[in-house]
């Protein structure tokens, strides 16, 4: 019997997936290279935008096609979406075996094995990555006014502290060299009084693991003694994503944000200071109710001002059930559309500008993909950087020397270790 999951979001749901694909390997079933040639489909969702709902519902429509054409296929829809529209999916596509939310996910196994033949084949385990997720803690309680997530996900449980070592030795044995710890709020977690910084130092002691990533942060707790440790830690990446959403102090405000744009600031500037090889990367929602041109142009100049590796930029769209939904969404579709592209330039121009930086510089990366002759790598700033190679290199860390700078990414020659 062969499977295909689908994951539409955020990585916590590429951690579900992985999980999810570990239990179905784990019962002899085998990957279907593609979903058409696939017995069991899981899609897993996201509701955090409508472009991520609309995404799903296409390929629910394509699946039911299929559905149409082999009865035998068993499908089923898991994740946020589900959870919050479980039933209204269950009604538009009658031909889904089960749905099933993200709070919900510990019953996946009861709920697939009734449709499933095992194939008695248990040594099957999926392709290891040179990088994989861990997830520390689940769910959210901050009420962003724009978000879903703490609807979907439920109030924030951190993971206990050895079940994260024991997930995290399992990755490396796999032959992961860097471990992503994934949370909401990662500065939120506590286990048994053990905080993110406590958490950080007990990973960082596994041996066999080189790099250790982490995300998101809120920019609303990030105490000094986490910028220590990630200044102090080798094996911690200098790289720290802080969502700022928008540097309008009246935005944040009905945002929900629980900062205002000068301690904002303050933590960027008081991070450089302590760690000045830092990369710091940035979401902002643009045309959130109530926006003007002028909350817009404090945004373009916090930009400008401090000076973001790069930044995810999304066009604010109203989800049901989120307090942000009673607000009007005044901000016209071609406005948006023109704040963005402006924001985009300007952020794609200050990430070349500081990659500049790098020329000539020699870079430690750990390789992680190889096509056509070409290795993929990051450095610890996770900067994607290109080099050729005769060789596939993946998951050796090797030191390049940086010729070509772009917005996204980097090129240069290997240099002889
Ligand atoms: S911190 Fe805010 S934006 Fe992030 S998941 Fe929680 S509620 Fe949503």
């Amino acid at each position: 019997m062969k499977f295909f999951v689908e994951t539409i979001g955020c990585q916590m749901n590429v951690n579900d997936s992985d999980k999810i694909t570990d239990y179905l390997l784990s019962e002899g079933l085998e990957y279907a290279d593609d979903v058409l040639q696939a017995d069991l489909v899981i899609l897993n969702t996201c509701s955090v935008r409508f472009s991520a709902e609309h995404k799903a519902y296409s390929f629910l429509g394509r699946l039911s096609e299929q559905k149409d054409k082999n009865p035998r296929l068993i499908a089923g829809v898991v994740g946020c979406m589900a959870q919050y529209a479980g039933k209204s999916i269950k009604n538009r596509f009658k031909f889904l075996d089960f749905v099933l939310g993200a709070k919900e996910l510990d019953k996946f196994a009861g709920v697939v094995s009734k449709f499933i033949e095992t194939g008695g084949v248990r040594k099957a385990t999926r392709k290891s990555g040179v990088f994989e997720y861990v997830t520390i803690m689940r769910g959210c309680e901050n009420f962003c006014s724009y978000c879903i997530v703490p609807y979907v996900r439920g109030p924030e449980q951190s993971v206990s502290v050895d079940e994260i070592l024991a997930e995290t030795e399992k990755c490396v044995k796999r032959g992961a060299k860097e471990i992503i710890l994934l949370g909401q709020n990662v500065n939120s977690y506590n286990y048994k009084n053990i905080d993110f910084t406590g958490l950080l130092k007990e990973v960082s002691l596994i041996n066999g693991l080189e790099r250790i990533r982490f995300m998101t942060n809120h920019p609303k707790d990030f105490p000094d003694e986490l910028i220590d440790e990630i200044a102090a830690n080798d094996k911690i990446c200098k790289y720290i994503h802080l969502p700022m959403q928008s540097a309008s102090d009246y935005v944040l405000n009905r945002m929900n944000r629980k900062y205002t744009y000068g301690k904002y600031k303050l933590l960027v500037e008081k991070i450089r200071n302590k760690i000045p090889r830092i990369n710091i990367t940035s979401d902002i929602i643009i045309g959130f109710p109530g926006e003007t041109d002028d909350d817009f142009k404090e945004t373009l100049r916090a930009a400008e001002d401090l000076k973001f590796g790069g930044l995810f930029i999304f066009k604010y769209s109203p989800r049901p059930n989120t307090s942000a939904y009673k607000l009007k969404d005044d901000v016209s579709t071609a406005v948006k559309k023109e704040r963005h592209s402006v924001l985009l330039e300007r952020s794609n121009e200050i990430s070349k500008e500081l990659n500049g930086y790098y020329i000539n510089s020699e870079e430690k990366v750990l390789v992680d993909a190889y096509a056509n002759g070409i290795c993929e790598s990051r450095n610890s700033q996770n900067i994607k950087i290109f080099f050729n190679s005769a060789k596939d290199l993946t998951g050796k860390t090797v030191t390049v020397k940086i010729t070509k700078v772009f917005a996204n990414s980097m090129s240069g020659d290997m240099r002889e270790n």
